[in-house]
């Protein structure tokens, strides 16, 4: 299956856009227009806090939501394009649900597709050549080095995305979140709970 030509993150070098956007960046730091941790601010709002909420929305409505669920996993594009989360890079997405038996996690070997509409900017460890070859040799030792400890029973699925099929992980909420409002359930979906390289964390 074809992978997105203009997204390949195999050249050793960065792209041309990629080098004067560097260039541009330190020129303005060097002339103090800019503060660095500011900027570091806004990519991070854009990649782990105004992406990810469009996903973690979608999740949230789903655990408490049957009917929603269901329309979700066996209608998905039609349930995301009415909320408007489709688009560039998020044309057929599939959402696998984790369960006690099977936890999903979602690579892509040859690039690094990703439902932008969902989940923003990709992490850069998603489009290292470290995460994309090992996920899929040993995902059980990957997913401890994210810090996820499955029970020895649980089989792991791995999902290799290309350009016309992306995945979105519904995770499990765990016990101790039933009863919370969608809202604040929305607080609780991390992006990595929707690549598959976390879970839902306990309540605080
Ligand atoms: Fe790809």
């Amino acid at each position: 299956m074809p992978h997105d030509i203009e997204n390949h993150s195999h050249s050793l070098l960065p792209s041309e856009p990629e080098l004067k956007v560097k260039a541009i960046e330190s020129a303005l730091v060097n002339q103090g227009l800019i503060d660095p941790a500011a900027l570091d601010e806004i990519i991070d709002t854009y990649q782990n806090k105004i992406g990810p909420k469009n996903g973690a929305s979608i999740i949230a409505k789903a655990w408490i939501d049957q009917d929603f669920k269901d329309e979700l996993m066996s209608n998905t594009m039609a349930v995301l394009e009415k909320y408007g989360f489709y688009g560039r890079q998020g044309e057929h997405i599939r959402v696998v649900e984790n369960t006690p038996e099977v936890h999903n996690i979602v690579v892509c070997t040859l690039c690094s597709c990703y439902p932008w509409p969902l989940l923003g900017i990709p992490p850069t460890w998603y489009k290292s050549d470290e995460y994309r070859s090992r996920v899929v040799r040993e995902p059980r030792k990957c997913l401890s080095e994210f810090g996820v400890k499955l029970p020895e029973n649980t089989n792991i699925r791995v999902w290799d995305s290309t350009a016309e099929i992306r995945y979105l992980v519904l995770p499990m909420l765990p016990d101790a979140f039933k009863g919370f409002s969608e809202q604040e359930l929305v607080g609780i979906v991390s992006r990595d709970a929707m690549i598959g390289t976390g879970l839902i964390g306990p309540a605080k």
